[in-house]
């Protein structure tokens, strides 16, 4: 190890009692998510803000802005593309984007939002989007007010917010990827809907016990790469994946006999995030020794939303959605889950679980449909924050938009814009990073099978590791070193595009519906 001034071994020091504070925060979390009684709710309300309140002040500390300060003015670390130097430059950038926004501003959005959330719920289940619309205005105003800060008044409000999810992501730039994107998959979809055939999908109905389809799910991650010395696998209503510290990721599902697909994609959707966080360099102490520790750290943090979204959909979607995958992993299923699986083959239930269909939920959509919903989304919320759509006509132009694109006539505001939680929580500019995610996903999907042509008869021989080892080179290892656009420009030879997923929606979409000739793509 090269031996670093004292201000940077201060800096790394302090970085990371932050991210152990942020450690305990998520650890928290997870147990109150999964094993907590309901009991210990106001008890840990006060512990996680306990937590959450030391983690801010260590964040923002004096000391913390000091030693930034310091190490910038060392052109020794500075100079060159290091870790050393991206450490720097991303501790500033948390740390001007914590310090930027006035006390008073922080305390007024977490009190709107929180009210904001209790008054969508009861909005959404009336389908009374009038009485949702003060709050989503006084939302609104406050994140202007958060992106005018965040910005110092400089370029696109939008993007302010956007960068704080997807670093460096403008809202320009995935206008110009989205618009098109946004007209050739609505051909698709409705090229499917009226001249396709449906794919028998009978399988996907067959009742499994939840103890099976947990063996099932557990051994599939296992097989994948997924390290249990290093992470678990645990039940909770709304599953999520939580990298809690070095060493320690969790997954959480959960079981529905009724639909067993929803937990293996569901699991391996979480796996796929988890196998990010379990592959972001973390040292010798924690299993990693062939790169240096970077945990607390940028270079050992995941760079963004969108491109933690590719992982995940990477393995859930282009893996575990593929006949490649069925030939392998079909044994083993009719293995350990037994007689629902015995009049199948990868052909079949590679069809069956690749239906696309529109629908008015976003959550349930499929692979085929779901950017549509994100696409949507985020032109709306931007012509929302910039106030060229006034929240009274936002009903009509959700509505709108999802009679031209998805074909569909919204009944009611409860599945139409009221479905989604998030504009409540005050996450503008989050949405176009689930798309993001499928382009960047789509996109590495399609450089690993370049570089690794045999790799559909790697997959369905069980062997997953030469994909993980591409994924743990180019993306994982990385951390915050690069932006995610110069992630991608490294991974693939380029900026990200909308045609890697349009390839591959086509090359998969069109023969489940026994379409040969794609019209109008
Ligand atoms: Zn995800």
């Amino acid at each position: 190890m090269s031996k670093h001034p004292k201000c940077y071994t201060n800096l790394v020091e302090r970085a990371r009692e932050a991210s152990r504070l942020h450690s305990i925060a998520a650890l928290l979390g997870w147990d109150q998510e999964t094993y907590m009684p309901p009991g210990g709710a106001p008890a840990r309300a006060e512990q996680a803000a306990l937590v959450a309140r030391l983690h801010h002040e260590a964040s923002t500390s004096a000391e913390m802005g000091e030693l930034i300060a310091e190490c910038e003015a060392d052109s020794s670390l500075m100079s060159g593309d290091t870790q050393e130097a991206a450490n720097i430059r991303e501790l500033r950038r948390d740390y001007d984007k914590l310090t930027k926004l006035p006390a008073s501003l922080v305390s007024a959005l977490a009190e709107t939002t929180s009210q904001s959330q209790h008054a969508w719920k009861t909005a959404r289940e009336n389908s009374d989007f009038k009485a949702f619309k003060p709050w989503l205005e006084k939302v609104l105003d406050l994140s202007r007010q958060k992106a005018q800060c965040l910005s110092d008044g400089k370029g696109e409000l939008y993007d302010a917010l956007i960068d704080t999810y997807e670093p460096g992501a403008k809202a320009s730039e995935i206008e110009a990827v989205f618009t098109p994107l946004r007209e050739k998959l609505s051909t698709i979809i409705l090229n499917i809907r009226d001249n396709g055939t449906p794919p028998n999908t009978d399988v996907l109905d067959r009742s499994v016990p939840a103890s099976q389809q947990e063996a099932f799910g557990t051994f599939v991650a296992k097989s994948c790469g997924f390290d249990f010395t290093r992470g678990r696998l645990d039940v909770t209503t709304h599953p999520f994946c939580e990298g809690i510290a070095p060493g320690d990721t969790r997954l959480t599902t959960r079981y529905r006999e009724s639909s067993w697909t929803d937990s293996l994609y569901g699991i391996m959707h979480e796996m796929g995030h988890g196998l990010y966080e379990q592959g972001l360099p973390e040292g010798e102490a924690h299993g990693r020794g062939d790169v240096p520790d970077q945990s607390g750290l940028p270079c050992g943090q995941a760079v963004s939303l969108g491109i933690h979204e590719s992982q995940s959909r990477l393995w859930e979607n282009a893996v575990g959605r593929s006949e490649a995958f069925w030939k392998w992993a079909l044994p083993h299923a009719k293995e350990m889950m037994g007689d629902v699986m015995a009049d199948q083959t990868p052909e079949s239930i590679g069809a069956a679980v690749n239906t696309a269909k529109p629908s008015l939920i976003r959550v349930e959509a499929d692979e085929g449909t779901y950017n549509l919903h994100i696409m949507i989304r985020f032109e709306l919320e931007r012509a929302l924050l910039s106030g060229d759509l006034s929240v009274a006509d936002l009903p009509a132009a959700w509505n709108e938009r999802y009679r031209t694109f998805l074909g569909l006539d919204v009944p009611n505001d409860r599945v139409g814009c009221l479905q989604d939680v998030h504009w409540a929580f005050g996450l503008i500019g989050y949405f176009p990073t689930y798309t993001l995610g499928n382009l960047y996903g789509a996109q590495f999907w399609a450089a690993v099978r370049n570089e690794i042509p045999s790799l559909d008869t790697l997959i369905a021989a069980g062997e997953f590791s030469p994909l993980l080892t591409w994924l743990r080179d180019k993306i994982h290892t990385h951390g915050r070193r690069y932006t995610p656009n110069q992630l991608c420009e490294r991974a693939t030879g380029k900026p990200v595009s909308d045609q890697p997923l349009l390839d591959y929606l086509t090359a998969k979409l069109y023969p489940v519906y026994g379409i040969t000739q794609p019209s109008g793509v």
